[in-house]
């Protein structure tokens, strides 16, 4: 255990003293606790009110609570009200509404015709600001929400009337932009159009995003508009990057934070491993983070401390909320009920009452899912418990910043799941405190996502050529090209025309990655649980996997591929299930590629993945195998992009210095494992999540004639992870071979190089050997001319 005193002299003892309570009893030779970090506290910034800002639009902000706005919020207000567009990107609880309410609000009372639009990627985080905005009670603003749920009454009147509508992607998408004509009045006057929580516009969700705020943007210019943009972000890298991708507009970038923070301890938590339970292949197992967590918890609980702890399912923050009641039964029962699960679609008013329940102490201790890292007003805690890295450190970020009190500071704990990245980040705090925050990944240029806009632009106005640079020039010309040909557009002289009589947008799936869906159907009931991306199907869906919607258990009955519908019944098994499948892959274009003399060559380009499920394991929540069953699915393909390396065989096998010494008969053990391993960490890279991408490894591929390992994007066209893992590929193989080595199982277990989603069944696999390989690999990295 190490511990760096970045400032002592800050509050940190309220977070140390915690921290004592919670390790009390275990012997320092057992701590789980890899390192402690002291983060300072932080004192408020502020500016003063815009000279712009109408009076009694400032009268109300003070009488809500704001004396005077943060720095943050003034230089993003100053930015939007000049006409600039701007995203924002400052921490929890950084107050980003006010730095949009304050142009927006201004705009709308100096101009009584002027319109304004909000977009979140949840409803839940919409009616949130829809009622502060409400709560202000400014003359003339008609704010009203237009989604799902808004009655057809109602909605006539939205259209006709309101000035601020708040609304998500999915319904500008499906109910907005195909009758645009109906909402000329609002898209005349659009001022403003508000994108909150842009960070979480990400991968084919994000590029389908930025697809669709383009094709919003054109039609508000269609009726003279100009909008200004302004975003509202966590703290992501390269900001200013993501909102020109986003919004294809230039985007100034508003990030130094001037919100107060109080001092926090943070540390890094290793579970150790369990000596009676092996896992895959004899692997050794750790305790699992949800068990970790809710002993936590309930110290915390004890220790009088309000927690907020943070879980990657929704079983998962059941059963922590649980484990933490039970052993409280014993020590303290009075204490049971101040534990409790947030189960999620709940309604504001009950989300309200949790928050106070948690302000006020009454409540001790939530466990939940990321649902709470947006739209809940909760911040200030004593302790935030994060159970497994949540995807990227802008997520990390957001849920610790849950925690911490002025003056007295508060208690992070961050625990390490059995996974490559996790053990990484428990080992290399450098990597957790020193690194800025990933930079948000998208793509709008893949051609998948981009041809059924274009069909939908077209049908909403006509495509000029204006509209083609708009949406990527070259590629959306191709595109334009692609949907004539197949006659969904007609060319005429002044434009692309769509042809059918219905709009193509019923057909185009937000959240969805362009190919068709997958219907999951409860066979009782008839319901419709969810869909499945193609890609995905066959190995979420097949006959009797374990569907997980909601927190809720289904084992799937069959799998209808030509009908695309699979039929489950709700049963709660004690294992979950997971695919085994062989995939090959075959270069079909190189289109970047870098060679040293020493024979390895890095590459990036178009690829296509052939796969099929061969069968599935069952495995209980331990990680011990129960057994494995055949399935027979047919094969698939899958266009897309990789980055891979290979390598002269004579470096594996060399034993001379700069050659790894590998037996060839451990060859595809050892580049196994470092693709597993590889795959883990991209995500520390690139915002994905390890089930967006996959790999092949192979000691000799057909088309480069070497020991080959391929990192593909999972999606058709990819969503731009790929292109990040060659840009970053020394830096993510260095991390790769550090998460290895930082492990201490002797050959291989999931915290390294075993992977829950292996089509092989985690064979083979070499531990050993994969370190010997990303030795080779990085001694080359001074070596490496762009060719
Ligand atoms: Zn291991
Ligand atoms: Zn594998």
């Amino acid at each position: 255990m190490s511990s760096t005193g970045r400032d002592r002299a800050y509050g940190a003892t309220g977070g140390n003293r915690l921290l004592d309570r919670v390790l009390a009893g275990t012997p320092p030779e057992q701590s789980p606790v890899r390192h402690v970090e002291h983060l300072a506290e932080r004192p408020a910034r502020y500016g003063e009110w815009p000279d712009w800002a109408p009076e009694r639009l400032v009268a109300a902000l003070r009488a809500r609570g704001t004396e005077r706005p943060w720095i943050h919020q003034l230089q993003a207000a100053e930015l939007a009200h000049s006409g600039e567009n701007v995203v924002v990107a400052t921490g929890t609880a950084s107050g980003k509404s006010l730095a949009y309410q304050l142009p927006v609000l201004t705009r709308l009372d100096l101009d009584s015709r002027a319109t304004a639009l909000y977009v979140s990627p949840t409803k839940a985080l919409g009616t949130d600001q829809l009622r502060s905005v409400a709560g202000l009670d400014l003359p003339g603003i008609r704010p009203a929400t237009y989604d799902g749920d808004t009655p057809g009454t109602e909605r006539d009147w939205v259209r006709a009337h309101a000035r601020w509508v708040f609304s998500n992607p999915d319904m500008l998408h499906h109910g907005v932009l195909p009758r645009h004509s109906r909402w000329a009045r609002f898209f005349r006057n659009l001022s403003y159009i508000v994108v909150d929580e842009c960070h979480t516009y990400r991968g084919v969700f994000g590029s389908h995003i930025a697809l669709l705020l383009r094709r919003l943007r054109r039609v508000a210019e269609h009726y003279g508009a100009a909008p200004v943009f302004v975003l509202a972000s966590a703290t992501v890298a390269a900001p200013a990057e993501l909102g020109g991708t986003l919004t294809g507009r230039t985007c100034h970038a508003v990030t130094e934070d001037g919100s107060p923070r109080g001092g926090r301890t943070m540390a890094l938590w290793e579970p150790p491993l369990l000596e009676e339970v092996t896992g895959e292949n004899g692997a050794p197992v750790r305790r699992s983070a949800g068990a970790e967590t809710s002993r936590i918890m309930s110290d915390l609980v004890i220790e009088s401390a309000r927690c907020l702890a943070f879980v990657r399912s929704r079983t998962g923050a059941e059963l922590a909320a649980l484990g933490a009641q039970r052993s409280l039964r014993e020590v303290a029962p009075e204490l049971v009920n101040r534990v409790a699960a947030y189960r999620g679609g709940y309604l504001p008013e009950q989300r309200r009452e949790l928050e106070r329940a948690l302000h006020s102490g009454e409540l001790r201790a939530l466990a939940t899912t990321s649902a709470l890292e947006l739209g809940v007003d909760i911040s200030g805690l004593d302790a935030v418990v994060i159970a497994g890295y949540p995807g990227t450190l802008a997520s990390l970020w957001q849920q610790a910043g849950r925690a911490g009190r002025e003056g007295d500071g508060a208690l992070v704990v961050f625990v390490a799941r059995d996974d490559p990245l996790d053990t990484y980040l428990a080992h290399n705090p450098g990597a957790v405190f020193d690194r800025p925050v990933e930079a948000t990944v998208l793509d709008p240029g893949n051609p998948h996502l981009l041809r059924p806009h274009l069909a939908c632009a077209a049908a909403e106005l006509p495509l000029d050529e204006r509209a083609l640079e708009e949406f990527g020039g070259e590629t959306a010309r191709e595109s334009v090209a692609r949907l004539t040909e197949a006659g969904e557009l007609r060319a005429r002289r002044n434009g692309w025309y769509w042809t059918a009589r219905q709009p193509p947008h019923r057909s185009v799936e937000l959240r969805g990655s362009g190919g068709q869906q997958t219907a999951v159907v409860e066979s009782d009931s008839g319901r419709l649980l969810g869909t499945v991306d193609p890609e995905s199907a066959h190995g979420l869906v097949h006959p009797g996997a374990v569907y997980l919607h909601q927190g809720e258990s289904f084992v799937v009955d069959e799998l209808d591929l030509d009908e695309g519908i699979a039929l489950v019944h709700a049963e709660d098994p004690e294992w979950n299930t997971s695919p085994r499948e062989e995939t090959d892959i075959a270069v079909l274009r190189t289109q970047r590629q870098r060679r040293t003399s020493h024979g390895l060559s890095i590459n990036l380009g178009e690829v296509e993945v052939t796969s099929r499920v061969t069968g599935y394991l069952r495995r209980m929540p331990s990680g011990e195998v129960l057994d494995q069953l055949p399935l027979d699915l047919p094969e698939r393909t899958l266009s897309t992009r990789a980055v891979w390396y290979s390598l002269d065989e004579e470096l594996l096998v060399s034993s001379a210095p700069g050659g790894a010494g590998l037996d060839p008969a451990r060859i595809p053990g050892a580049l196994h494992a470092a693709e597993h391993a590889a795959i883990g960490l991209l995500p520390l890279f690139a915002t994905c999540d390890r089930w967006d991408i996959g790999g092949v490894s192979t000691a000799l591929h057909p088309n480069t004639g070497e020991p080959t390992v391929f990192v593909h994007d999972g999606h058709p066209g990819g969503a731009g992870f790929a292109d990040r893992g060659f840009a970053a590929l020394f830096p993510w193989l260095a991390a790769t071979r550090e998460a290895i080595v930082a492990c201490d199982c002797s050959a291989g277990c999931p915290s390294c190089v075993q992977s829950p989603k292996c089509g092989n069944g985690n064979e083979p696999l070499d531990k050993a050997g994969a370190v010997a390989v990303l030795d080779v690999l990085l001694a080359e990295r001074t070596d490496v001319a762009p060719a």
